[in-house]
């Protein structure tokens, strides 16, 4: 078996141990003779799975009592639409920082329900190269809340610091939860796609304070209250199981790791690796976003011509190295370095660059 060098921006690598778990289990899990998938979800295997990702959840992130934790489907961008549904309350209003596609895509579809406004747009041009500085933010100490994107996953910038807001603050983390310790107090809730850093796709997770679940708005569907799901520990429907129980394995593997400040060590330790080759004396790699603003999570990066960007791309591909071209909306590359992709993989990739420069 040969793995790739998978700098894939999601669905992403997972952890080679979380995976290797899997194939047992496919098709026996702990004895009883059926699979995970084939368990129902009200029984003692399912359960014990369920509720180990949950609780491995909150000591991973440290997040207190008084937060609930719920997965559900949809994808982020179904929280786009169910965080201003639920906590933004008649008459009320909501304020988006925009530092990227999918926080305009975010503003967008609060706009379809109710009132929304720009707080701060970094947006110049169609590009977004920067985080805003905290005293840029035009904020309204009335609304509902201030929704911003942690890591910005197409424009390759990310916060290295939260606002302080009046308001609660709301993250779509999804492309950098867990890769970095964070205080959750600071946020009323926090959501996240899984196929980054937590597992599979086709499940979301949500991590949100009881008194904003308990003053949700209740003249929505139920299935989409997050009271509803806190209230039955996500097993109001049929939740995805299997996907549950990759986010399970994977959640251990982070434990076994020494937990976020040790995978924190490491994402710094591997973006430095590739922002270092970009950074060399020579206009060959650049990147265009500001310095301060740099993601480590997906490194963003541009060659003096799409042409030897394409080429650099398919020797790449030959080198068992996959994922590394931008996206379509911004072009250029990108290497997105979650959790899961190891030292060696970033030092292959720093290594290659250099030749290829060459
Ligand atoms: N937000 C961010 C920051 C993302 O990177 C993505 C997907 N790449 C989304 C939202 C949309 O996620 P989903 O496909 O799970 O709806």
């Amino acid at each position: 078996m040969a793995r790739v060098h998978n700098f894939n921006a999601g669905p992403a690598g997972l952890p080679l141990a979380a995976l290797e778990r899997a194939p047992r289990d496919l098709l026996d899990i702990e004895g009883t003779g059926m699979s995970i998938m084939e368990h129902s979800h009200r029984g003692k295997t399912y359960e014990a799975v369920h509720n180990e990702a949950i609780a491995l959840l909150r000591e991973l992130l440290g997040v207190p009592s008084d937060y609930d934790i719920l997965f559900l489907q949809g994808g982020a961008t179904q929280q786009f639409a169910l965080v201003p549904m639920n906590l933004r309350k008649e008459g009320r209003s909501a304020d988006y920082v925009i530092t990227g596609a999918w926080s305009k895509k975010a503003l967008k579809e609060a706009e379809v329900t109710g009132k929304a406004r720009v707080a701060v747009t970094t947006e110049v041009e169609g590009k977004f190269l920067r985080i805003p500085k905290a005293t840029e933010l035009d904020l309204d100490d009335s609304a509902a809340y201030v929704h911003i994107t942690s890591n910005n996953t197409i424009a390759g910038t990310q916060f290295s610091e939260f606002p302080e807001t009046k308001a609660p603050l709301v993250a779509d983390m999804s492309s950098d939860i867990l890769s970095r310790p964070i205080d959750v107090s600071r946020f009323g809730l926090i959501y996240a796609g899984a196929q980054k850093n937590l597992g599979p796709s086709g499940l979301t997770v949500v991590i949100v304070r009881k008194d904003l679940v308990e003053s949700g708005n209740q003249n929505i569907p139920t299935i989409f209250q997050y009271r509803e799901h806190a209230a039955t520990n996500s097993l109001l429907n049929t939740p995805p199981t299997f996907a549950i129980y990759i986010l399970r394995n994977v959640l251990d593997w982070v434990k076994s790791e020494g937990g976020l400040a040790a995978i924190a060590k490491r994402n710094d330790e591997k973006a430095a690796i590739l922002y270092d080759v970009i950074d060399e004396r020579s206009d060959f790699y650049s990147s265009p976003v500001e310095k301060d603003s740099r993601s480590k999570m997906n490194v963003v990066f541009n060659l003096p011509t799409p042409e030897l960007e394409a080429a650099c791309i398919a020797e790449a591909q030959k080198r068992g190295m996959v994922g590394l071209k931008g996206h379509r909306s911004v072009g250029g590359m990108r290497a997105s370095i979650y959790n899961a992709c190891s030292v060696e993989s970033v030092n292959a990739l720093a290594t290659f660059l250099r030749s290829f420069k060459k």
